[in-house]
């Protein structure tokens, strides 16, 4: 015989119940706040709860208290047994009169910091031999070897739909090797879990319910009455009757019941937690294909794979597809794609934009290799923004995502950099909430930063730039903006602002202008036009404030977007780097400027360096 071919049992090791406890007793010995909690997990349990403590009433803890004048639970006083000449054969004769007794906890062994209260070892010992002659399994805190059973770190999920607590419950056990580990382990799962997995569980269990329900004759569809020959009589111009025709009713049962189990496995958790009744009773008898559901339309006819592709569908975590019912509420992402690279997305944009997504909106910004990553049967829409058309688009695509959500879509709103920095990401939060949806905001990489960073300008550094202004080159409406005095400390970043470069510079530079608040920049101060910052034509071009204009010209075409960065910051890390702008005497600067620039007016610099072709 092959000694290895079943696992060797292995001591140390508990069976693990989930003990129901309804019309039976759980003696609670002790009525600290450790028996509070024992007693509400035995109530939730359905168990009734006896609470036997020394002093009765007035010693327990606060909570028994209320749950006795509540008449959840009873509480007994002790002492008159402790007090008893032979206290095994009193308490025995308790036991006894104790209805349905299940399990007794002692609670009052635990070591606690005044150890008067504490139940000596011997007390214990002798309820435990107690329950033992009675057959009755018993619990006693803090002492192991007088336990029967241990109480596992346990929780109960609530339904995040109703607020109510929920049918799932988790319980983690370490066999007494480690009770704080195993509260920590169970915070871990809890945490690790789908946020409605409690709701989710409520409404499968309802579903699994419901696809019980038997069918009699009067309630099945009139069609169900046709006999094969009739069915097989259909012309090939008739729509196929549905499936159910020639189901007998336990052919449904049985389909339901696959149906339930489908859903159980592969449905996204969040889904499930949003199904209500009705879409659960149109879910059950919808079509099957090949095991995985077919849309819950009127749909007549043999649904074929194709039929199914063409529908609106979300990849289950298992990489099928399956329909998204139209009945449910939808839900509204408005999330940050990074400057361009698609490599800069979070995890969590990309998780929307792969898994969960049906509609897309997205900003004209977004680059094709962050639009490709998109499954190719959800529907994108690309905002119409021109000069002129700007606040038209915008509303648009409000307009649009809310119509979507309503019918149950998961709309994503793709935004470049990050959509709180110049992506009117605010109107959008209100718009959506204003319309009952709130949407989660996954910030994304700001361009802002980025930008720079990919053109090897730190926007702050140690000695040279303490601190960066983001603002923008182009006010609401098209209105001119005030820009921020010169602060040699600075990095200033002008987003939107490469087609206004002109007035922009005459606002940097001119003693008396008024676009300005503070004092005006020096001429030679190194300014950096970047351009498709992140992506493979990136291209960035330096020269100081006198010069860039004429610079940009002579390049020709330009290559948006485009953003301005203007500082001591943008030669900081140039060949073997100048970090001590702020310890510098003004007079060098020239030196350093002119040093930098090799003697031109300007210098370009194309393409990405190579180890970004590699990072997908
Ligand atoms: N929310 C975006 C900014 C939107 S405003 C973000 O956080 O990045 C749009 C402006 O951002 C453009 O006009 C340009 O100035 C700048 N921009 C965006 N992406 C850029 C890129 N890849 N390279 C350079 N500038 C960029």
């Amino acid at each position: 015989m092959d000694c290895e071919r079943y696992p060797q049992p292995a001591s140390g090791g508990s069976l693990i119940l989930a003990f129901r406890l309804q019309s039976k007793t759980t003696l609670i010995i002790g009525s600290n706040t450790l028996a509070a909690n024992r007693a509400f997990a035995a109530l939730e349990a359905e168990s009734d709860v006896i609470v036997l403590a020394p002093g009765g009433e007035a010693s327990a803890c606060d909570e028994l208290q209320w749950r006795m004048h509540q008449k959840q639970l009873s509480i007994v006083d002790m002492n008159a047994l402790h007090q008893a000449a032979d206290f095994a054969a009193e308490f025995r004769a308790y036991l006894d009169t104790l209805p349905n007794l299940a399990l007794v906890c002692v609670t009052d062994s635990l070591a606690h910091r005044e150890s008067n209260t504490r139940r000596s070892y011997d007390s214990a010992k002798a309820i435990f031999d107690v329950c033992r002659s009675c057959r009755i399994l018993v619990n006693i805190t803090d002492v192991p070897e007088l336990c029967d059973f241990t109480l596992p770190a346990a929780h109960r999920f609530a339904d995040l739909g109703t607020g109510r607590p929920s049918p799932l419950q988790i319980a983690i056990t370490t066999n007494g090797q480690g009770c704080r580990l195993g509260g920590r382990l169970r915070r871990e799962i809890i945490s690790s879990l789908p946020q409605n997995v409690g709701g989710a569980t409520e409404r499968l269990g309802r579903m699994r319910q419901r696809a019980k329900l038997t069918t009699t004759p009067e309630n099945l569809p009139v069609f169900q009455q046709l006999d094969k020959e009739t069915s097989e009589s259909l012309t090939p111009n008739t729509p196929v009757p549905q499936r159910s025709i020639f189901e007998s009713p336990v052919e449904r049962l049985q389909r339901r019941m696959r149906w339930v189990a489908q859903m159980s496995e592969y449905w996204p958790i969040e889904h499930l937690a949003r199904l209500q009744d009705s879409d659960i009773d149109e879910l059950l008898d919808s079509q099957v294909i090949d095991g995985i559901q077919a849309p819950p339309t009127q749909r007549t006819g043999h649904s074929t794979t194709e039929d199914f592709e063409q529908t609106d569908t979300i990849p289950s975590q298992h990489g099928l597809l399956i329909e998204q019912p139209k009945t449910f509420k939808g839900r509204v992402f408005l999330v940050g794609s990074g400057p361009g690279h698609p490599s800069l997305l979070t995890v969590a944009t990309l998780d929307v934009l792969t898994k969960r997504a049906t509609v897309v909106l997205s900003d004209k910004l977004v680059p094709a290799s962050v639009l490709d990553l998109i499954p190719k049967h959800v529907k994108i829409h690309i905002a119409k923004k021109f000069p002129g058309n700007a606040d038209n688009a915008q509303n648009e695509m409000m307009q649009i995502g809310v119509e979507a959500a309503s019918r149950g879509e998961t709309v994503v709103r793709l935004k470049q950099g990050d959509p709180m920095v110049y992506g009117r990401a605010g109107e959008e939060v209100l718009y959506f909430r204003s319309h009952g949806f709130e949407p989660v905001v996954i910030p994304g990489v700001t361009s802002a930063i980025a930008g720079p960073t990919f053109a090897g300008i730190p926007v702050t550094q140690r000695g040279v730039s303490d601190s960066l202004t983001i603002c923008t080159g182009v006010g609401r409406h098209g209105k001119d903006v005030y820009i921020p005095g010169y602060e040699r400390s600075r990095t200033l970043v002008i987003l939107m602002g490469v087609a206004r470069l002109k007035s922009l510079l005459e606002a940097l530079l001119s003693e008396t202008s008024k676009n300005r608040n503070g004092l005006a920049y020096p001429s030679y101060l190194p300014i950096a036009i970047v351009e498709r910052a992140s992506m493979p034509d990136q291209r960035v071009l330096v020269s100081t404030l006198t010069s860039i204009a004429e610079a940009l010209e002579v390049l020709g075409e330009q290559r948006p977007p485009g953003m301005i960065v203007i500082g001591w910051s943008v030669l900081a890390l140039h060949d073997t780097g100048f970090i001590d702008a702020l310890d510098n005497d003004d007079i060098l600067d020239h030196e350093v400027v002119e040093k930098w620039l090799s003697g031109k007016t300007s210098r370009t610099f194309e393409g990405l360096v190579d180890a970004w072709d590699q990072l997908s």
